[in-house]
């Protein structure tokens, strides 16, 4: 999707620090973290948010989970850790690409604010 930020991250056009990626997946470092650790997870393919999910994206939406626990276990927490979707402007979703956020390292409070 042109002029996508997370488009041009997943296609390397705009830089960042990814830590996972594969044929569906990238995973890289927010430029903004609000944990130790905060990854942001998203889909190689565009979709701007959940409702605009279709059935075809479950086994999508399933490796973006399954991708979290595999950076999680590569980064230690095994103490726990957060995974949050923002979704539209209720949310609190700033960038109209789904994204897994994986936040580790501290103690989060509920909820959340
Ligand atoms: P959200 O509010 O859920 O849409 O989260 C968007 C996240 O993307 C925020 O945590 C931002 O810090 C992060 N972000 C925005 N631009 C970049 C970028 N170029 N590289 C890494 N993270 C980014």
């Amino acid at each position: 999707m042109e002029n996508c930020i997370f488009c041009k991250i997943a296609a390397k056009e705009i830089p960042s620090t990814i830590v996972y990626e594969d044929e569906h997946i990238v995973a890289f470092r927010d430029l903004n973290p609000q944990a130790p650790e905060h990854i942001l997870i998203i889909p190689r393919k565009h979709i701007a948010r959940i409702e605009a999910l279709t059935a075809n994206d479950t086994e999508l939406m399933g490796r973006l989970v399954f991708v979290a626990k595999h950076i999680a276990d590569n980064l230690g927490l095994k103490n726990g850790y957060r995974l949050v979707f923002n979704n539209g402007a209720n949310g609190g979703q700033e960038v109209e690409h789904i994204h897994l956020h994986l936040m580790g390292g501290r103690k989060f409070s509920w909820p959340a604010g």
